[in-house]
């Protein structure tokens, strides 16, 4: 039995060749970038107004303005403003030649036709303060202020979200180049499996983890194909195990990897040229996990229960697959303090447990029964790791939760 340290670091320095491809920019939410993405113009491309009000030159803002154009925004002005002029200006439009003020339309009176002045008092000192700090130069952006052109945009391996779909659009990034995605085989092992549609006999189950190993596989965008049912019988095992193989890169199998006689899994595996890495680890839910390799292909044997296979995927299939994606992920932690106090009974593995955190942010450990007890999770917001020797955690005390 290994250390869960251990086991991660085998794990994550396993790798297959996935290689890039370019893709369409509204496909490529929650992909990873494989390049550096620059930017083709300035941002913004001009000095452009950030209101909707009349362009000046600050020296004449207290004077009456004749108005001599309107610009609406997408239209270059025509006319340069010259002494005591102003030009009416829309939010987004090029500031006109001369003026290097804006005031907003609120500020405003039209007096007479064209003639219009800006009714905020003259402060007694004049400071010539802007709100976007530019001196001199008020509700103007000015062009390149935000993104020089050239400048680098986005780093190669970023998890692509929505923030940065708009800033591929924005340089015209329209075919980002990003990672391929594996191609993962899920299949479920176990005799007294039934699929959910079907209400099981006496002595059977419905299979959860076919669903949840797809569900957690498909939250990560990647290429997740179920295979369905293997029985517990060597042969029809192998074979489903064998097209999986030929047509994916993972494969991710739950059950069948315990101690049982009808536990084929790992004769399977040997069978089928792979190595194991290891079988059981000092971990709690999730002993018996199994991590095998053979040339370009992974499989992870994962433990039938289903609470089991859900902290696996966590702590070990979910950061390689962001890995293999050339992604180095950030998983999501908070450091809060215990609401109560808690004990375990044997410390000699580490322990992964689900908790809520409540409204008053500190850490409710759920009542969970063991590995088969699914609903331990409906309500789980995280999970806190024990490390091996330590029973147990003060009412106060600070712990570092692992979101799910
Ligand atoms: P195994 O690892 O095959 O010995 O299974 C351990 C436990 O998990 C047994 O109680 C199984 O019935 C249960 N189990 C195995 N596979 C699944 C599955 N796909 N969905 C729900 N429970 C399962
Ligand atoms: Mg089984």
């Amino acid at each position: 039995m290994i250390k869960l340290h251990e086991a991660y670091e085998i794990v994550i320095s396993t790798k297959i060749k996935l290689g890039t491809e370019n893709i369409e920019l509204q496909n490529s939410l929650g992909r990873v970038l494989a390049e550096d993405v620059f930017s083709d113009l300035n941002m913004p491309p001009f000095d452009k107004s950030a209101m909707d009000g009349f362009a000046c030159r600050y020296q004449d803002l207290y004077n009456e303005l004749e108005q001599i154009e309107v610009i609406p925004a997408g239209k270059m002005p025509e006319k340069t403003i010259g002494k005591n002029q102003c030009s009416k200006i829309m939010t987004g439009a090029p500031i006109p030649k001369g003026a290097d003020t804006v005031f907003i339309v609120e500020d405003s009176k039209e007096i007479s036709p064209n003639k219009i002045i800006y009714t905020k008092p003259k402060p007694e000192i004049d400071i010539c303060s802007t709100e976007s700090g530019n001196a001199g130069k008020s509700n103007i952006c000015l062009i390149g202020e935000d993104i020089q052109q050239g400048a680098k945009v986005l780093d190669k391996g970023i998890l692509i979200k929505p923030q940065h779909v708009a800033v591929l659009a924005s340089v015209g990034c329209v075919k980002p180049l990003v990672s391929k995605r594996p191609r993962i085989a899920v299949i479920a092992t176990g005799s007294e499996l039934v699929e959910p549609e079907i209400k099981p006999t006496l002595s059977q189950i419905r299979n959860s983890n076919g669903s949840q190993m797809m569900a957690q596989l498909n939250n990560l965008n990647v290429d997740a194909n179920y295979y369905g049912i293997a029985i517990d019988d060597e042969k029809a095992t192998q074979d489903i195990f064998e097209k999986a193989m030929s047509e994916n890169d993972i494969i991710m199998l739950s059950g069948g990897v315990s101690e049982g006689d009808f536990d084929f899994v790992p004769k399977i595996l040997r069978n089928a040229g792979f190595e194991i890495k290891f079988d059981r680890v000092a971990v709690q839910p999730g002993k018996p996990t199994t991590f095998a390799t053979a040339e370009n292909k992974i499989c992870f044997g994962m433990p039938g229960n289903p609470v089991s296979s859900f902290v696996q995927f966590e702590l070990l299939l979910k950061p390689l697959l962001y890995k293999l994606m050339k992604h180095d992920v950030k998983l999501l932690n908070v450091i809060l303090p215990m609401a109560s106090d808690f004990t375990r009974k044997r410390a000699g593995r580490f322990s992964w447990i689900p908790v809520t955190i409540s409204e008053k942010g500190e850490v409710e450990v759920i009542d969970y029964h063991g590995s088969a007890h699914i609903n331990g999770l409906v309500f789980a917001d995280g999970l806190i790791g024990i490390p091996i020797g330590i029973k147990s955690l003060k009412k106060g005390e600070l712990i570092n939760v692992r979101q799910i």
